[in-house]
């Protein structure tokens, strides 16, 4: 038990942010205590990575591997949609859950994760070991262990006739079901459930992580008095939420779900 806690502090949560048209290593930007992704696109102009904020998201959740009851299984979605409550309330962004899936984050070279996926956001507990229930999305640590967690976006460039222009349009979270099962439910003290989902969800609206051990944005699971977004996750989210303004995705680009 002992080492089991040893190794979750040293578990880093990756982020992972796909990159659809064309290729441009993320920068960071260097605020106090956010960070966010930028891209370059082909005009050579480095733009923010963000969902248009006017838009409402649809999400669902596959917690099938979330607990071995139906009523933990209940419990990790309520613990997603109070999540993604937060998340709404600090970017500005409407969410709508539209239901339980089967469906998991996963892809192939071939065939990118975001092509069938069920809503805009799809938040689900992978089993690594089992060959049917697993993510390549899901990230490694510094040792090379599996993360608890990962969440990412994609996004699409496109140019009708007035300059390029970006926008994310899927995201994901992949929680690691084996070696979060003793993570505490809720958003309360303690190495939380809430508090990785939080964090995994940052990562979905194109928050990068912060050495900055107080934000949740900070890459280790620590115990905390309570989970939630702390003074510079919150100006992160701001910025790439409503307040950033909206912007005009072409249906063909990301159709909605
Ligand atoms: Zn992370």
């Amino acid at each position: 038990m002992r080492a089991r806690r040893r190794r979750r502090t040293a578990t880093l949560l990756v982020a992972v942010a796909a990159i659809v048209s064309w290729s441009a290593p993320p920068a960071a930007a260097t605020a106090a205590d956010y960070r966010l992704r930028y891209v370059t696109g082909p005009d050579g102009v480095t733009r923010l990575a963000r969902w248009n904020p006017c838009q409402t998201i649809s999400f669902q959740v596959n917690v099938s591997l979330a607990g071995d009851t139906r009523a933990a299984r209940r419990s990790a979605a309520s613990d997603v949609r109070t999540a993604v409550a937060r998340l709404s309330r600090r970017t500005g962004i409407s969410f709508r859950y539209t239901g339980r899936t089967t469906y998991l984050p996963n892809g192939s070279r071939y065939h990118p994760w975001w092509e069938d996926s069920p809503a805009e956001l799809v938040v689900a507990w992978v089993d690594q070991r089992d060959p049917a229930h697993r993510s390549n999305l899901l990230g490694r640590d510094s040792e090379g262990d599996w993360a608890d967690g990962t969440g990412g976006f994609a996004f699409k460039s496109w140019n009708h006739g007035s300059g390029w222009q970006l926008a994310a349009g899927r995201g994901f979270v992949v929680i690691n079901a084996a070696d979060t099962w003793d993570l505490r439910p809720g958003f309360g003290r303690g190495l939380t459930r809430g508090e990785l989902l939080l964090h995994e969800l940052g990562h979905v609206m194109g928050l990068a992580h912060v050495p900055t051990r107080s934000q949740t944005m900070y890459p280790v699971l620590l115990p905390r008095a309570a989970a939630g977004y702390h003074a510079g996750d919150r100006a992160g989210l701001l910025a790439v939420g409503r307040a950033a303004g909206c912007i005009s995705v072409p249906h063909d680009v990301w159709p909605g779900i």
